[in-house]
């Protein structure tokens, strides 16, 4: 298994490469890596009732090859990864790939999505590892609510990963709650409440549709709907970090608080022109956009003896393919597209 410290010597060793432009003039520096397929929630709106079909652990990517991808992307100018999955903490040994990638020359920041079931263990490891940044999911403060859309009861584990991040020194914990009508748009206003008092971001996310995952026009709520109930009691002010080309959030300070809030816009108000995301899934799949299907994949390239020039080859060709922008709302749900939960949000 790969240990960290392997990774140091590579870090003199580093060749810079052409950073990552697609045919519309969009840099591409933010690469989110899946780790596993495998999750311990069931989330009605990422994972169909029937479930998935795993594949056997030989097929997805080692810690060794996931830090060989990171290094050479981050060699084409890549400066955050993101670990996502499934559920990124049920693989064992993660701190082993962050602490990898966190080493690794170029990269600024190590990022993780959670749904925080393992929060509590697992916080003080993943940033002694190398983690900056972490979010997690949760979409309902109400444990009745949390069943129904998990389908499974550890609601009050994920409120204890939640403290376990705050008090293991993570300063920019975000909250991810996907809105949708008629199961939890009613709650944002308790989100503003839960995280007021903390230096935390709650982050509304656009319900999008994925294979049987439930979405339908009714179900879906614009982020405008939920500012404005959120306007109903608190005032918000735009953020300063909303200026970035490739920022996907818009955010607002929540006036006397030291809290922020976020809203994913990717269905009302899709944030394509800006994009500068990649992304590999467990098996080594890359793709250059959420709503299509991958364009290669790098597992069996590297398994196959290929080099790191001729990896590059094959993601420049993919990166090329990148379309303008995602299809129309009325198309994404014909599409019989993967479900989130193996692409990795
Ligand atoms: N298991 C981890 C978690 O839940 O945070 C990481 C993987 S999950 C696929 C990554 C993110 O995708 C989560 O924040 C989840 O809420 C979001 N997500 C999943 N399905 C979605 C959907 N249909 N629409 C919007 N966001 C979705
Ligand atoms: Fe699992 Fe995350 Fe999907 Fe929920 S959103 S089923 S926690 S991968």
């Amino acid at each position: 298994m790969l240990q960290p410290e392997t990774a140091q010597p590579e870090r003199l060793a580093v060749t810079p490469r052409e950073p990552l432009i697609d045919g519309f003039g969009r840099r591409h520096t933010y690469l989110r890596v899946s780790v596993t397929e495998r999750c311990n929630l069931r989330c009605a709106y990422c994972m169909p009732p029937e479930g998935v079909d795993l594949k056997p652990r030989a097929e997805l990517l080692t810690y060794e090859e996931i830090a060989r991808v990171v290094r050479l992307f981050a060699e084409m100018g890549v400066n955050k990864v993101r670990f996502t999955g499934g559920e990124p903490l049920v693989r064992k040994d993660l701190e082993t790939a962050i602490a990898a990638a966190s080493q690794t020359p170029g990269v600024e920041c190590v990022a993780i999505t959670t749904n925080g079931v393992r929060l509590k263990r697992k916080a003080r490891s993943l940033r002694a590892a190398g983690v900056n940044s972490i979010n997690i999911s949760l979409d309902t403060l109400r444990p009745d609510r949390f069943e129904r859309i998990t389908r499974r009861k550890d609601f009050h584990a994920v409120l204890e990963g939640i403290e376990a991040a705050l008090n293991a020194g993570f300063h920019n914990v975000k909250l991810n709650v996907v809105v949708m009508g008629g199961v939890n748009d009613d709650e944002a206003l308790d989100f503003i409440d839960f995280v007021k008092d903390r230096s935390m971001e709650v982050r509304f996310i656009e319900y999008m549709p994925f294979q049987s995952n439930g979405w339908s026009e009714g179900r879906f709520t614009p982020w405008r709907e939920t500012r404005a109930a959120i306007e109903r009691r608190y005032t918000l002010v735009p953020h300063p970090q909303n200026a970035g080309p490739s920022e996907v959030a818009k955010t607002f300070r929540i006036a006397d608080s030291p809290a922020s809030v976020g809203f994913i816009t990717s269905i009302s108000e899709h944030f394509c022109d800006g994009c500068n995301r990649l992304r590999v899934q467990a098996d080594g799949s890359f793709k250059t956009c959420l709503f299509h299907a991958p364009e290669t994949t790098l597992r069996d390239a590297m398994r196959a003896g290929a080099s790191d020039d001729e990896l590059e080859r094959m993601i420049r060709t993919a990166l090329l393919l990148k379309k303008r922008q995602h299809a129309p709302i009325e198309e994404l749900q014909q599409l019989s597209n993967q479900t989130m939960t193996l692409i990795g949000g």
